[in-house]
């Protein structure tokens, strides 16, 4: 099997842009060109502002190119966890904002004529234990109340593969090819009129009182305004409100092309992508190549630099095991590649955006279900940036300005997790 350090979705762009090597001057600053920086700059660039983005890679080259795929209304908590926590009203406003940003998803896709394998496939949350059935009959109820779009399905009509025995659908979204959205999303953006420079990492941040002065290796910006949409790297600024990100590494594994008949005689004639209800959530999405696409299940963390690397091969061999298990209808199907990237956890589990500075802003992306909800916190922020008052789905997440309590994760409380789910899925067999 080919362990990737980039996207195994599709090949990135060849040539990068050339890199910030020089002393400029803009109205605004955007760091990070993933599918949130990306959409920050082209709002911005297109409503008239002068606009640099700055990008360690070449747009795209982070998660929202590696990503799994789903274009999700799922806020990273459990729903149960959320109507705990959280009043009516905060709960149903977090549901509104996850819709909203897969709304604003397909619009993109419709409206810039991005060709990215774009299925609205109704994902199912998917159970494997009577447990995780009642799980998702609360939360399709919860969801519901919520007023978002959730249904529970059962049994063979769920046309879900032997093994699964319903669970709760989404009624909004579906699935893509997110290296093609990613990699269109830059071809819009280069045409757009922002100045992007990739291979420009920003080392530091700098607000002061004449404005924001950026640092790359090279190159130097002066700016009125800046955002930060780093994901997971946000840790490693200076300027970062304390505490803003724990990374988290997923990894994905994709199989060999399968016979479709294959599929049907497993039961999976609806297709739909998958999640289960584990505390840690498996994945498994059949893709427009007739390959299956699966991952997570365990995670890891890290407290040094976040490098680029390729999955480990302790994770791969269990996510291997686990698709065994779930689908021992295709036990001879061999896993062909696998890779993976840097989720950027917040303590809280919620998407959040706020000031790291009196004309800094950043978005952290909600939380490994980001990759619809980044892009649209991208431009609701490019909008406040252009004056625009505070929308109520901005306002939802907004966290102002100051730091985050301590964040639970670390590699003994993710193979906790890991460990907690197996003993249930022993218990349930
Ligand atoms: C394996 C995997 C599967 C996932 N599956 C799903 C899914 O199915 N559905 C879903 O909704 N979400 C999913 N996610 C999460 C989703 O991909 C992210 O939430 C989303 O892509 C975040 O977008 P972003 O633009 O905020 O950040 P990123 O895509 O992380 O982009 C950040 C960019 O900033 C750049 N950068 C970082 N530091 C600097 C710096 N100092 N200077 C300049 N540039 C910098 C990076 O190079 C990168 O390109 C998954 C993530 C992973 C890793």
């Amino acid at each position: 099997m080919d362990l990737l350090t980039e996207t195994g979705w599709t090949a990135p762009p060849v040539t990068a842009v050339p890199a910030l090597a020089e002393e400029t001057t803009c109205d605004v600053a955007v760091i990070g060109g993933g599918v949130g920086g990306m959409s920050a700059a082209l709002r911005l660039a297109e409503s008239g502002r002068d606009v640099v983005l700055l990008e360690a890679e070449t747009c795209g080259w982070g998660p929202s190119s590696r990503n799994a795929g789903y274009v999700t209304n799922s806020i990273a908590a459990d729903p149960a966890l959320l109507a705990m926590l959280f009043s009516r009203s905060k709960v149903r406003a977090l549901f509104q904002f996850a819709e909203s940003a897969v709304e604003f998803t397909q619009d993109t896709i419709a409206h810039r004529g991005i060709d990215c394998e774009f299925e609205k496939a109704g994902i199912v949350q998917a159970a494997i234990s009577k447990g995780q059935l009642r799980k998702a009959r609360r939360n399709a109820r919860i969801m519901a109340e919520a007023g978002s779009s959730a249904e529970f399905v059962e049994g063979p009509e769920a046309g879900l593969p032997d093994g699964f025995l319903g669970g709760m659908r989404e009624g909004v979204g579906g699935t893509l090819n997110p290296a093609e959205y990613a990699f269109g999303l830059r071809d819009v953006v280069l045409a757009s009129g922002a100045r992007v420079f990739e291979r420009s990492r920003v080392r530091e941040v700098t607000d002061g009182d004449t404005g924001v002065t950026i640092r790359t290796a090279h190159g130097r910006v002066h700016a009125n305004q800046a955002l930060f949409t780093t994901n997971a790297y946000g840790k490693d600024l200076s300027i970062s409100p304390r505490r803003l990100v724990s990374p988290v590494w997923t990894s994905l594994v994709e199989t060999e092309p399968i016979a479709p008949e294959r599929l049907d005689d497993i039961g999976w004639t609806s297709r739909a992508p998958m999640v289960t209800a584990h505390m840690i959530l498996e994945s498994y999405r059949v893709t427009p190549r007739n390959t299956i696409v699966f991952g997570t299940r365990r995670l890891e963390t890290t407290r040094g630099p976040l490098l680029a690397r390729t999955p480990s091969t302790r994770v791969v061999d269990d996510l291997v095991r686990g698709f065994r298990d779930r689908f021992p209808g295709l036990g001879d199907v061999a896993p062909r590649r696998a890779w993976g990237g840097w989720i950027g956890m917040s303590s809280t589990w919620l998407p959040v955006a706020g000031e790291a500075s009196p004309r800094v802003l950043y978005s952290l992306a909600c939380n490994g279900h980001g990759f619809a909800q980044a892009q649209y916190v991208g431009h609701l922020l490019a909008g406040r940036l252009t004056g625009e008052s505070m929308p109520a789905d901005l306002e939802t997440i907004w966290h102002g300005r100051g730091g985050f309590w301590p964040s639970f994760v670390s590699s003994p409380a993710l193979d906790l997790g890991w460990f907690g789910d197996r003993l249930s899925d022993r218990l349930a067999r």
